[in-house]
């Protein structure tokens, strides 16, 4: 009986979440909230240096429903596309305060 819960359980224990992540994000002037779905595999746009390094970015550009701000999200990500840096203008990061 326990030996086929533990089954169970760790059947179910992995889950491969890192292709992809929720980009949310606050209007500065008039507090709307946006969370947007962002698929790694197709939604960053590759970079070469000179090097010959690769790299990727995401530039995002979200307009709400309440107000004509524009929020303007760039984000910088290394050859295993892992988030470096990222900024945005107009607007804030809702997970920004861990
Ligand atoms: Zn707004």
């Amino acid at each position: 009986m326990l030996k086929k819960l533990k089954q169970l359980f760790t059947s179910h224990g992995t889950s491969d979440s890192g292709n992809s992540f929720f980009l949310e994000v606050r209007c500065q002037k008039c507090g709307e909230e946006f969370n947007l779905y962002i698929d790694k595999t197709t939604s960053l746009a590759q970079e070469f240096s000179e090097s010959g390094k690769v790299s990727y970015y995401l530039n995002k550009e979200i307009l709400g429903g309440r107000c004509p701000v524009r929020i303007q999200v760039r984000m910088e990500f290394d050859q295993n596309r892992t988030l470096l840096s990222r900024t945005i203008e107009n607007g804030e990061f809702l997970d920004s305060q861990a």
